[in-house]
């Protein structure tokens, strides 16, 4: 169907960080697939293991046990602070599931998320989304939830009641743009939550994996959600994504509570072990940190000759630049040039590579970026 306006473009294949098109021409991908593909494309390794589950097994629905998914949920709890998974298919189906816990554990209905903020496209995920364009159309929408201003805890305050089940946040917002918000909002939210008694729901579909250089965003300011919820990057390009909580908020769920016929199959479990593998071995949550912060600076140094440059900003390889423009026609600009991008919000150019890009393609992503700008 009509839902996606597309680029002018006909990927035909890929390998790390480039991905080429019918005529063998190459581009450097920023854009992996929209932060998906941190350990670039067609890793060996992913083959490889991919290629043994598929003469394996694919699926066998959740109605029993399989080891590649149990090994996946072990080690997806133990890196991040809580206890228990729930495999979801998705980013929207991971939060449709962290709202469905959240209300189920507290028995309160209203959940608050920010304005600006992206959780996917479902009708409680657009309902959550703080953008009416998102909505408009689909109405009527899901009672219980309502938008404050990001990155303002006095708002946040205001709105809470004595029906408020959470706060859903992003601890970076993406799709508006790569929002950062102040280093206490978090710390702040966490606070306002343990007061009132009501669950902090950190949504780090995108933020998560190591994009900003730490596995999970919270721990850039050592804030501990209750529940978390990721997806995109973690069976390396394969359709999948998680609900983690602290055992005594999953364990409100119950047998026939929440279910998803995929969820957690061998074959994309497989995909999430091997991607951990990868992980490990390539030390790639270090390499977000440290190339991130090479890149940041380089386009930084780019504000001497465009004065166009209002902000670059993010955390890892999850960048923004912010130009003083609609700035949308830089797609197709960096597209000849041989540089995937997209742009946010109308004025920013974003920037989320594989974590394996190197940084000879970083500087010429930054050249690329020289020439286009004005
Ligand atoms: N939450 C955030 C923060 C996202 O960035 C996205 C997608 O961009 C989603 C949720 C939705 O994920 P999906 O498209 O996998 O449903």
């Amino acid at each position: 169907m009509n839902t996606y306006g597309r680029y002018d473009l006909v990927i035909d294949h890929a390998h790390g960080s480039i991905v080429y098109d019918k005529d063998g021409k190459e581009y450097i991908d920023c854009v992996a697939g929209i932060a998906v593909n941190n350990i670039g494309h067609t890793h060996k390794k992913m083959t490889e293991n991919l290629s043994k589950q598929l003469e394996k097994m694919i699926h066998v629905s959740n109605l029993y046990y399989t080891e590649e998914q149990a090994t996946f949920a072990k080690r997806l709890v133990e890196l991040s602070p809580h206890d228990k998974v729930f495999f979801a298919n998705s980013g929207a189906g991971a939060n449709e599931g962290a709202i469905k816990l959240a209300r189920k554990y507290t028995g309160k209905g209203e959940i608050i998320s920010t304005l600006k903020s992206f959780h996917g496209r479902t009708l409680a995920t657009i309902t959550a989304t703080g953008q009416p364009k998102y909505q408009k159309g689909f109405e009527p929408l899901p009672a219980g939830f309502k938008h404050v201003e990001y990155n303002n805890i006095e708002q946040m305050k205001e709105a809470i009641t004595e029906d408020t089940a959470a706060i859903l946040v992003e601890p970076i917002q993406g799709e508006s743009g790569v929002r950062v918000p102040d280093d206490d909002y978090l710390p702040s939210l966490r606070k306002l939550c343990d007061e009132k008694g009501i669950l902090l729901i950190f949504d780090e579909v995108q933020t998560g994996y190591g994009r900003t250089g730490k596995m999970f965003a919270s721990e850039l300011t050592q804030t501990v959600p209750d529940i978390t919820t990721c997806a995109k990057a973690i069976a390396g390009g394969l359709p999948m994504g998680a609900v983690l909580a602290k055992k005594e908020i999953a364990d409100a769920f119950k047998p026939g509570s929440h279910a998803t016929t995929f969820g957690g199959s061998p074959f994309v479990s497989c995909a999430g072990n091997t991607v951990l593998d990868i992980y490990e071995e390539e030390d790639l949550v270090n390499k977000s940190h440290e190339n991130g912060l090479y890149f940041m600076e380089k386009l930084e140094a780019l504000k001497e000759n465009h004065d166009c440059i209002v902000e670059v900003r993010g955390h890892g390889l999850m960048v923004g630049v912010e130009l003083n423009y609609e700035c949308g026609d830089l797609v197709a600009k960096a597209q000849e040039k041989g540089v995937l991008i997209n742009v946010a919000n109308g004025t920013v150019m974003r920037f989320v590579p594989p974590l394996i890009i190197t940084r000879e393609e970083l500087d010429k992503v930054v050249e690329v970026i020289d020439e286009i700008l004005p």
